[in-house]
C-alpha cells in the first residue's frame, strides 16, 4: 500500500469504506431473515435502505474527490461479516439468537463509526468541506443504528431470552437435571434489562 500524501490516505480510506459497506448491502438481508423478533427485524431492514443510501454517498464524494472507489476488500468487514455468518448458523432458541445477532450488528456499527469518523476528520483537514459533510451524516445514521440496536435489545430482545432461560430453567428443575443449573447466579444477571424499563 502506498500511502506518499495524506489525500491518497483519504482515497484509501474512502474505497475502504466502500467495500465494507457494499459487504453490508449483502449481508443485511441475511441479518435481518435469520432475526425472530418483528423490531429487530424492523431495524436490519431499516438500515440495509440506509445502507444503500451511503454507498451512494460514498459514490458522491468519490466524484467530488476524483476517486475510484472500486478494487479494494476491506478485511476487517470481511472478518465481522463472518462472526455474523456464524451466528445465523448457530442452533438454540431464537431469542437468544437475536441477542447474538445484536452483538454481531453492534461491532459492525462501532467498526464503521470510528472509520467515518477518521475519514471525516481527515476531509475536513484537508480543506474538503462538503466531503466532510456528507461523510458525517453517514457517520450520524451508523450511530443512530447502534442505539436503536441497544433499544431493541432492552425493549424486546433480552426480555424475551430471559423468559426463555427462566422456561428452560424451569423444564430442567422439574425433569430433575437442571440442579447446578438454577443454581447458577446467571439468571439474575440476565434478569436486569428487564428490571431496568
Ligand atoms: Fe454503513
Ligand atoms: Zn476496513
Ligand atoms: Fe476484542
Ligand atoms: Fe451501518
Amino acid at each position: 500500500m502506498k500511502l506518499p500524501t495524506l489525500d491518497r490516505l483519504l482515497e484509501d480510506q474512502l474505497r475502504d469504506l466502500y467495500s465494507a459497506e457494499n459487504q453490508l448491502v449483502r449481508a443485511l438481508p441475511k441479518m435481518a431473515k435469520a432475526a425472530s423478533a418483528d423490531g429487530l427485524r424492523q431495524a436490519f431492514t431499516t438500515h440495509l435502505d440506509e445502507t444503500r443510501r451511503q454507498v451512494e454517498r460514498l459514490n458522491q464524494v468519490g466524484e467530488m474527490l476524483g476517486i475510484k472507489l472500486t478494487g479494494r476488500r476491506c478485511a476487517a468487514m470481511e472478518g465481522l461479516v463472518e462472526e455474523g455468518r456464524e451466528v445465523i448458523d448457530s442452533e438454540g432458541e431464537p431469542e437468544v439468537i437475536d441477542a447474538a445477532l445484536i452483538a454481531a450488528a453492534q461491532r459492525v456499527e462501532h467498526y464503521e463509526i470510528s472509520a467515518y469518523g477518521s475519514a471525516r476528520t481527515l476531509a475536513e483537514h484537508l480543506g474538503h468541506d462538503r466531503a466532510a459533510d456528507l461523510l458525517q451524516e453517514t457517520l450520524d445514521e451508523e450511530s443512530a443504528a447502534d442505539e436503536k440496536l441497544t433499544a431493541v435489545s432492552i425493549g424486546e430482545v433480552l426480555p424475551a431470552a430471559t423468559a426463555q432461560d427462566e422456561a428452560v430453567n424451569a423444564e430442567e428443575e422439574t425433569a430433575g437435571v437442571g440442579t447446578k443449573k438454577a443454581a447458577r447466579p446467571q439468571g439474575n444477571t440476565n434478569r436486569r434489562p428487564a428490571a431496568r424499563r
